[in-house]
């Protein structure tokens, strides 16, 4: 990695076929006029910091959204073919996020073409029952479908669950991924977010409880590493994007709403009209906050206790200035005397008991 500098890049594309009643993400529904926009201000963007970091090396992408996949071969090649003015090993791991509808083998054929080369499917479900709950747009049939057109483009495929969701069956769920075969699978509980359709769904703690055990039992039996609370992989498959924001490394966030981690502070990018505004009439297109030593150390304790391996305290202790050991002395021997977490070597980390709760665990640390 590139130690002067970001060297992860994330671009948020903010486009979707509907919107789901539970996402909280800053998304609006499809409209060429705007995607067209977008892509303007995108390629300014981007052009922008290659002034700023000329020598940045690449080593991952990310296009997150959103729906990435709704954008056309045409334009996403142009930001690919931009992004390559940086510099470009062998190895870097572009990913894209999909939407089962979306897809055809050719467009799978053409994302592989032009240098992408990891996919992550929102499959949610395999029962149409639950999927139309979510208010997708896919049924389970497209979503395997879509699925092997990815593979069979050559793509490493990463397959998006959703648990806890009213009426689900988990295991028939966990089953018919592990059937597919994927490289890497995360596993997310739904999340009644405030100011979205699902503000006031309750759920069923019993059901969140048995699809977690569930989860983290069926995938490492099935030869998945769980190496994130949500996340597990077959071996050498782990998101090496997603790593650098656990590892609260720099990366780059561009397009509306993305927030990026530069020296010294958190860029956040403004939202689409605003964005879209300001690289219109050449004007500041985000705001940035300044991170304090202790705002880092925080970031970097909450964030690298996700990763099963745990957080490197050296690592955080450079990174900070501050030492969290001394920092933190009273909350580690608290949780610790809980067996919610433990030390091993540099390295703090939950414990399979401190897995449960790991949302709390993080409160230690704010
Ligand atoms: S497809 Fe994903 S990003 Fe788009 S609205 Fe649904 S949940 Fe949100």
């Amino acid at each position: 990695m590139a130690t002067s500098g970001p060297s992860a890049i994330y671009i948020h594309v903010p486009f979707c076929p509907s919107i789901c009643p539970y996402c909280a993400f800053h998304v609006v529904v499809y409209r060429a006029q705007l995607v067209d926009r977008y892509l303007a201000a995108l390629e300014q963007e981007i052009a922008h910091y290659q002034g700023v970091y000329p020598d940045l090396v690449v080593e991952t992408v990310f296009f997150g959204g959103g729906t990435p996949s709704m954008l056309r071969t045409e334009p996403l090649a142009r930001i690919m073919s931009q992004l390559r003015h940086w510099r470009w090993p062998e190895n870097v791991e572009v990913s894209l996020e999909a939407n089962p509808v979306t897809i055809s083998l050719e467009t799978a054929r053409e994302l592989r073409q032009m240098g992408i080369t990891r996919l992550s499917l929102g499959v949610q479900s395999f029962s149409d029952t639950v999927l139309r709950f979510l208010g997708r747009q896919h049924d389970a049939a497209t979503a395997r479908q879509a699925f092997q057109c990815f593979r069979d483009a050559g793509l490493v495929m990463s397959l998006d669950l959703m648990s806890a969701v009213p009426g689900q069956d988990i295991d028939t769920d966990l089953r018919a991924a592990l059937e597919l075969e994927p490289d890497h699978i995360s596993v997310y509980t739904l999340t009644p977010e405030e100011r979205t359709p699902f503000a006031n769904l309750k759920i069923d703690p019993d059901a969140e409880a048995y699809a977690f055990l569930r989860t983290n039992t069926l995938l490492p039996q099935a030869g998945y590493e769980h190496y994130e609370v949500s996340n597990f992989a077959r071996p050498g498959r782990c998101c090496r994007h997603n790593l650098a924001y656990w590892e609260n490394r720099l990366w780059l966030g561009l397009g509306p709403a993305a927030a990026g981690h530069l020296a010294g502070q958190r860029r956040i990018n403004y939202r689409l009209r605003q964005y879209l505004a300001a690289w219109e009439e050449s004007r500041q297109w985000y705001d940035d906050i300044p991170l304090t030593p202790q705002d880092r150390l925080k970031e970097s304790m909450i964030m690298g206790l996700r990763l099963r391996e745990g957080v490197d305290l050296e690592r955080v202790q450079q990174f900070s200035g501050l030492d969290p050991r001394q920092v933190y002395q009273r909350e580690i021997a608290n949780l610790v005397a809980a067996e919610l977490v433990e030390l091993v070597g540099k390295r703090l980390r939950l414990t399979e008991r401190g897995l449960w709760v790991a949302n709390r665990v993080a409160q230690e640390f704010v």
